[in-house]
Order: C-alpha cells, then structure tokens, then sequence
C-alpha cells in the first residue's frame, strides 16, 4: 500500500516534552529517523531526536527548516495556533490534520462535537458575562465549574462555584471581560476513567483498556488497569472512544476523559487530540504502547494489538518527588519500571517522569506501589 511509510524515513514532531519524547523512542524503535522542533535544543524529545530545529511553534522559517528533513508531521500538545496548523497541513505531510485540533483547543466547540457524535457531557452554558454567569447558574444550579474555554490544564482556568462562591469575583478571576467561559454543572462522579483510541491513515481504530485515574491536587497522580469499574462500563467507555474516533474522523491518538456517575452513566469531560499521562501504562503493560500505535497510525502501519498483559499501577513523578526517587533508585527499579524525562528543572508540579508497577492482579500493583511511596510521604513535600 502507497500510503506506508518505511523504517529510514523521517518523523518531524511539533514540542519537545514528554510525549514526543516516548514517541521518538517507539518510532526509533521502529527504524525511523526523528526531527523535533522546539526553541530550546536538548528537551526531552530533542535529546531522543536525530535533529533539532531550534524555532518557535509559530515560527514559519523553523517549520520550513523541519519540513525539509520530515516525510511525515506529528504533534506533541494541542496548542498550536489554527494559521500554524494550516501552513503546517499546506506545507508538509500532517496526516492528523487540523480540523481535530481545532475542535479541541475550544471548550465549547469541543462540547458541541462530542454531542454531536451521540455522547453526553456534562450540561453546560457559554458564558460571557456577569449577567450570563448569574443566568447560567441559575438555570445549571450549585455547585458549578466555571472554566475558560482555551488553554487550562491540570485544573489551571478554573473555579468551583460553590453555595457560598461569589460568582462575579470567580468571573473576574478567570479574566471573563477577556476571555471565553463555560459553566459546567458538576458532576457527583464515582470515578475519573480515560481511554485511548486511535485510528489510523487507514480507517483502522483500536481502543485501550480504560484507565482509572487518580487526581492530587489537579494534577494525574495514579492510572490504575483495569480500572475498578463493571465489565459493562469497561464496554460503555471503550465504545464511547470508538465512537468519537469515528464521528470526529481521528487520524492519530485521542484521549478521551471521561467521569462515571453511580448509575454507570458516563459523561466525557474533555478530548486531547494526542497521546496522553494515562495512557503511560501500556509502555511496559499492554502488547503494543501508545506511542507505538501512535507512530503506526500516522505512518499508515497495520495497528498492533492493545492487549493488557498484566494489572498495572502508573505513579506520576513531578519536580517534588524527583529527590526522593533519586535517593531510593533502587527500590523503585527492583518494583517497577523508572521513566524519568530528562527535564532541566525540577519545579514543583511538575511532571519529570513516571514509575511503572506491574502485578499479578491490581491489589499486587497497588501493594508493591504503596510499599515504596508511602514509605517516605512524609518526606515527600506535596
Ligand atoms: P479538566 O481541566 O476539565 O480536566 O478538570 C480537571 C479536574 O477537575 C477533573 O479531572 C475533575 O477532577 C475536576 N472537574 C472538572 N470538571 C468537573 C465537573 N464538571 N464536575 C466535577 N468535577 C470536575
């Protein structure tokens, strides 16, 4: 088939983070060449690459300059400004287009399109000002969340509108005035679920076991597989993912986050058009890892088989823990499985690599994991 790219050839990765660095190692793994594009050299993906093109994302000359080294464009993170995404479509091989990406990058818009394809999502209203806040909430009821619509993360541009919540102060400290917000109805969840979809160049779409995540402070501290949840919602979730990937013409990875309700219901919160924390896990626990199917989907190779071949327990590492892993290499290597990102700074919150552990069933992962970190929370400074 035409549309096959061969081991040799070269992948341009638009961010150097994590996630193209995981990329680059599965593609090179494979016999492909790697050019990342970031403005500063030795990033975590830069220090995988074959080639470094040191320009800003929005940067016409860099892209150029990685257009000539690439036969195929991948991206890393979802932020890249809709003229950048068509220049890069126009310009060079971008097989996951910029529609997706587009979509996603706009609370609202990405709602619609999840309604669209059949799913439900948690009620919600655009909200522009004051007076639309009080409307919003008045027609949505408290708690709420309001968010901003463009550029939040890890709980980043967004506030809980509790009973006693001042809403104007809520608006005013998103920069309302400024910016697009969403009021969110809450949801009473029972658990936060992710699952991983992919669809190939070819039409072909697989879905991973669904992940139980565990957030701390905002930020993904644990994805536990299987997740705790019935076979049913395990089915439920899965199809959900298979569902989108269709209806929003996926070419690439989506990470589908989803909340489960008691009833089993299941609303999806948000989509990243990309490979994803929670799906960490398959690196060492399922057939084929993300990254890889990733690297198989833009590259139109058949896609390899999700299974999960043990329970498995993804700690996230960030920039307070990574002393206490340094001093204690040894029982975290001996239990599971060290990724560390090759960051320069170790900030608080940030995420500077993740620990694997595998057991024979979730209790065992859960066990081994809990044994090396609980050991030392207290030296922990969370
Ligand atoms: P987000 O940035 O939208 O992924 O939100 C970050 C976290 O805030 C989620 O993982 C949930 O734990 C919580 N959260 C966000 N939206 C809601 C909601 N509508 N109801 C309940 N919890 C929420």
């Amino acid at each position: 088939m035409s549309n096959i790219l061969s081991p040799g050839k070269t992948i341009g990765i638009l961010g150097g983070g994590q996630l193209g660095r995981m990329m680059a190692i599965a593609a090179k793994a494979m016999g492909f060449r790697i050019a990342v594009l970031e403005p500063k050299t030795d990033s975590p993906a830069g220090q995988a690459a074959d080639i470094e093109v040191e320009a800003a994302y929005d940067d016409r000359e860099g892209a150029k300059e990685l257009a000539k080294h690439c036969d195929v464009l991948t991206y890393e993170f979802e932020n890249i400004d809709a003229p950048t995404a068509a220049f890069l479509e126009e310009t060079l091989y971008l097989p996951q287009g910029g529609s997706l990406l587009y979509t996603t990058q706009h609370r609202i818009r990405e709602k619609n399109a999840i309604e669209e394809a059949g799913v439900h999502v948690s009620p919600y209203r655009s909200v522009d000002s004051k007076v639309s806040l009080n409307h919003a909430l008045e027609e949505l009821g408290r708690p709420a969340v309001l968010k901003t619509c463009q550029g939040g993360y890890d709980g980043k541009g967004q506030v809980v509108i509790k009973e006693d919540t001042n809403a104007g102060k809520a608006f005013e400290t998103l920069n309302g005035n400024e910016k697009d917000l969403v009021l969110e109805s809450w949801v009473p969840f029972e658990k936060e679920i992710s699952v991983i979809v992919t669809r190939s160049t070819n039409g072909e779409i697989s879905t991973f076991p669904v992940g139980e995540n565990i957030h701390e402070n905002n930020i993904l501290h644990q994805t536990i597989v299987p997740a705790r949840i019935t076979s049913g919602t395990e089915k439920k979730a899965r199809d959900i993912a298979y569902q989108l990937a269709e209806k929003l013409e996926l070419t690439g990875t989506l990470a589908v986050e989803m909340f489960v309700l008691e009833d089993g219901d299941i609303y999806v919160n948000e989509l990243a058009p990309r490979p994803h924390n929670s799906g960490h896990y398959t690196i060492e626990a399922c057939e084929t890892s993300q990254f890889e199917q990733h690297i198989r989907a833009i590259c139109g190779w058949p896609l390899g088989s999700t299974n999960l071949l043990k329970p498995v327990v993804m700690t996230n590492l960030l920039g307070q823990h990574l002393s206490y892993v340094y001093d204690n290499v040894e029982s975290f290597s001996k239990n599971g499985h060290l990724h560390v990102y090759g960051k320069d700074e170790a900030k608080h919150g940030r995420k500077m690599g993740h620990w694997t552990v595998l057991g024979t069933d979730i209790e065992e992962a859960l066990t081994k994991t809990n044994y090396v970190w609980e050991k030392q929370t207290s030296l922990i400074n969370k």
